[in-house]
This record gives C-alpha cells, structure tokens and sequence, in this order.
C-alpha cells in the first residue's frame, strides 16, 4: 500500500469540486509530478499528513510560519480574541497597535493599509503609484512574482513557469501593454525602458531579493541604482517585500540592504499565518489613498480582528528576539554548507542561492541571476530529488522555482537529517546519470 493512500484519496475526492483539486496552484505538484500530499496537522517545524506522515518543512506555509507552525502565543492569542467576535466592520485600537508597531520596525513607513493578501497589497501599491504620478507604466522583472492581479500576470515567476503559461487568458493587451518587463539585475535594459518611456513610468516593482525563481540575490549596486532612476524620473519605486518582509530582518529587506523604498508591500510573515497584507510608504504618497485622497482602495474583512491578533502577536515575538534571525541565518547557512559539501563529494554541479533563511539549491553549472539562468538549470534532477525527500520526510517546495524558508522551530538534528537524505539520494542514484 502507498504511503499516501489517503492523499490519493483525497485529491481524486478534491479534483470533483475543486478546479485541479487545489487552491492555489503551486500545490497540486504539477512541476514535481505526482500526487499532491494532504495536511492534517503541523506542530513546530513538523508537517504531518493525511496517512500520519511526519514531514520537516522547508517551506512554512511559504514564510508565515517563520517560528514553527502552531507557535504557542499565536494560538494563544487567536483563541482569545475570537470571543470578542471575528469581525465588526467598523475600526478596532487593535489596527492602530498593528499600524504603530510596524513603524517601529521597518524604515520609510509613515502610513500603511491592511488588505487580506500580497496579491492585493500590489494591486493596490501599483494603483496608488499610477494615481500619485499620473502614469499607466510601469516596469517588473522577468520571474518576480507580485501576486495574480492582471497588470503583473507578465512573466511572473514560479506558479506560472511551471505550467507553462506566458501569456494568461483573461488578461486583456490593454492591460499587459503597459507592464513593461526586463530580466532581472539587467540595468542596461531598466535605463532603456527608462529612456523609450520617458515621463510615462509610474513605477518600479521588484522583489529586493527573490523567491519566486528559487531564491535569486540582487547583484552589488543594482537596487541602489534603480534607486537613483526612480528619483530622477520621478518613478515611485516599490519593494515588494511580501516574502522578504520580516523575514530577512525585522526591518525586512529594506534595512537589511539598506535601501528606502517608497512604496513597500507585505504579506505571509505579517499575518501569522492568517490572510493578511499590507501596503504602506511615504506620506506624501500614501496620502493619496481613500478616503484621505481619491485613489480608491477597500475591503470588508482589511484589518480583521482575529488575523490582525495572530500578526501582532508574531510581530511583536519577531521584534523582541533579534537572536531570530541570527538563529535563522546560522541554521540557514548550515543546511546550505551541509548540502554544498555532499554534492561536492558526489560531483554534482550546482548553485546554492542564500540570502538569510531564504535558500535554493540549483543544479547547474552557471550562476543563477535571474530567470533566464534559473530555468537553465536541471529541473529535472530537482524533481527527482523532490520526490526522495518527501518519501523519506521532507517537505521541500514543490517546484524547483521556489526558494525554500527555514523556520526556527527547526532543530540542528533536523538539518542534519536533511543533509544526510542529500547523500542518500546521490549515493542511491550515482553521479553517473546526474549529470
Ligand atoms: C506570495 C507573494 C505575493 C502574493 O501574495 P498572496 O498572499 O499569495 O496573494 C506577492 N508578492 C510576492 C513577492 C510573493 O511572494
């Protein structure tokens, strides 16, 4: 009998009423193969699934989870604030405490707006850069991922790439028109559409360090020169820090590169594991947001007390015990070194992309800077391994174009176990047919 029989089940039941049996498409394995695997229960850096199966996650929710699943004062603190009801319609002090603390924690944020996903956050970000300047255009980079909003459906990373879509159905050439794009870390492509578009670009949004082509680091200078564009072209420049966002640092990618954006967007970490996001900036921008300014934006469940809690709380943790991230970039460094070591000693090609508790593992033979480069890699061999850690317990991301997030309920034993499986499976295979 397969030890997933019961997620079998499951997903053939799921694929009856569900489109492809999922939610969202990342899950359904369509990259890896197979059939997709149905959670039960987490606790701490432990997955366990539909036939009892123990799992270590490295992908935590896709960030959320950054202090294990199930973290004790969340829970605490949802199963509290749930009696007072799970919705008013009408404002809390609590969205004034989640607002404040988040200025104590990240630079350039004078006002910020809570929405109920990343998705929304871009959308909005994008719509208020276009009211605030006056322009339709703006640029993306080729494999960012900014959330399913039609301006950004234009070569938009991992979901897409594995599918196969280029171009999405339902997204009309009006719209697609004025999403300009450019290979990442490409600068000499940026100051042409620069140039081409003079007077037209409204903005600039890219993930400061990515993970939606596995996880792909900013070269030295790059943002600090899209920086310099945006201010002399009047360009509202938009980090997009929906994965980055309190997880590379409390201050997020912004005070770990030290950059200032004008415009930054959040999501995962920010709610703790329930659906929230967030857009915020400059007062001088922002301000143009309704109902202060006249660019529109709403939502009935935005700052929803019960998902407003479970940020807090986990914000509040993150805040307090700056050891996080040291802890976090130790253990991160450590998986990253153990595997290095083991394809080295089976003579495996590759690149391992690192920045805090955001890692890939490529295997390739060049450097990976950006899509192009990330799909060159051997896709192949990244779904082979895939499928061996998850039937030994480990629960990589399910494509090899997602950068995988370490939690800090992970145990050094559990990195080791990790690494070890890196050898058991090249050992199994040989360096023979790897190549
Ligand atoms: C996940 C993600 C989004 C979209 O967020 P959702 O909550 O899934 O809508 C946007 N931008 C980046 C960088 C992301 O990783």
């Amino acid at each position: 009998m397969s030890m997933y029989q019961n997620s079998k089940q499951l997903f053939e039941r799921a694929q009856q009423s569900i489109p492809g049996g999922v939610n969202s498409p990342v899950r359904a394995f369509k990259s890896v193969g197979g059939t997709p695997v149905f959670m039960k229960s987490a606790k701490g850096a432990y997955l366990y699934d539909a036939d009892g199966n123990q799992y270590i996650d490295y992908i935590a929710s896709w960030g959320p989870m950054i202090l294990g699943h199930a973290y004790e004062p969340v829970v605490k603190a949802i199963q509290e604030k749930v009696t007072y009801s799970t919705s008013f319609g009408a404002p809390t002090e609590l969205e004034i405490k989640m607002a404040e603390l988040i200025k104590t924690m990240v630079p350039n944020v004078d006002l910020i707006r809570m929405v109920s996903s990343g998705t929304e956050a871009c959308m909005s970000a994008l719509r208020l850069a276009r009211g605030y300047t006056g322009r339709n255009k703006f640029i993306k980079f080729d494999g960012c991922y900014h959330g399913h909003a039609d301006a950004f459906l234009v070569k938009a990373g991992s979901g897409m790439a594995t599918l196969n879509i280029q171009t999405v159905p339902g997204v009309t050439g009006g719209v697609s028109n004025d999403t300009l794009t450019c290979a990442y870390n490409d600068l000499p492509a940026v100051e042409q559409l620069v140039n081409q578009y003079k007077g037209e670009i409204a903005a600039i949004i890219i993930e400061p360090v990515v993970g939606n082509m596995g996880c792909i680091l900013p070269a030295p200078g790059f943002l600090e020169r899209l920086r310099k564009i945006c201010d002399e072209e009047g360009i509202v420049f938009i980090f997009d820090e929906v994965m980055t966002g309190f997880r590379l640092a409390a201050g997020g990618a912004q005070a770990k590169l030290n950059i200032n954006a004008d415009l930054i967007t959040y999501g995962k970490v920010i709610g703790g594991g329930l659906p929230v996001g967030a857009f915020g900036g400059k007062k001088e921008i922002m301000q143009h947001i309704a109902p202060l300014g006249n660019v529109y934006q709403a939502g009935t469940l935005s700052g929803n007390p019960i998902a407003m809690i479970a940020g807090y709380t986990l914000l509040n943790e993150l805040k307090n015990n700056p050891a996080i991230y040291e802890e976090l970039d130790a253990k991160t460094k450590y998986l990253g070194d153990g595997i290095a070591a083991i394809l080295l000693q089976h003579k495996i090609p590759n690149r391992i992309n690192r920045f805090g508790s955001m890692i890939s593992v490529h295997f390739c033979d060049h450097d990976i800077i950006d899509f192009e480069s990330a799909s060159r890699a051997n896709i192949l061999l990244f779904n082979q391994l895939f499928h061996f850690m998850l039937d030994n317990g480990v629960y990589l991301p399910p494509s090899a174009y997602e950068s995988w997030f370490l939690n800090n309920a992970l145990t050094y034993a559990d990195l080791d176990k990790t690494i070890e499986l890196f050898n058991g499976f090249f050992h199994t295979k040989g360096a023979k047919d790897t190549k």
